[in-house]
Parts: structure tokens; C-alpha cells; sequence
């Protein structure tokens, strides 16, 4: 589950559930990757579960 937060020039897409708390920023801890729109920045953060890795199929779950 990923929540959707969307500020006044940035979206942050942030697990939902992760053991730390995710700050809304692009300096967070879990180096969240930068897609840079037109009018906005896309942050999307990573898991301390890693779980985007199998959403995306990098890794397959034991
Ligand atoms: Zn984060």
C-alpha cells in the first residue's frame, strides 16, 4: 500500500506502514528518487521493506 501526498510543488508517494516515518522532503533517509515534472517533483520513497522492488519485479519474494 503507498500513499499519495501531494504538496504545493512536490508529490511524495510514501509506504504506507514502514517501520520509520518518512519525512516529506527529498532528503529523507530512505533516498527516495526524483522525477522532475513540468510544475512538480515526483518523490517517490523507498521501504525499509524494499517491498517497490518486488512491485517491480527487481526481486522475487522468498
Ligand atoms: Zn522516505
Amino acid at each position: 500500500m503507498w500513499e499519495t501526498l501531494e504538496l504545493d510543488k512536490e508529490i511524495h508517494i510514501i509506504p504506507i506502514g514502514d517501520i520509520h516515518q518518512h519525512e516529506e522532503n527529498s532528503k529523507c533517509w530512505c533516498n527516495p528518487s526524483i522525477e522532475t515534472e513540468i510544475n512538480k517533483d515526483i518523490i517517490t520513497h523507498n521501504s525499509l521493506d524494499k517491498r517497490e522492488l518486488y512491485e517491480t519485479g527487481q526481486r522475487k519474494p522468498n
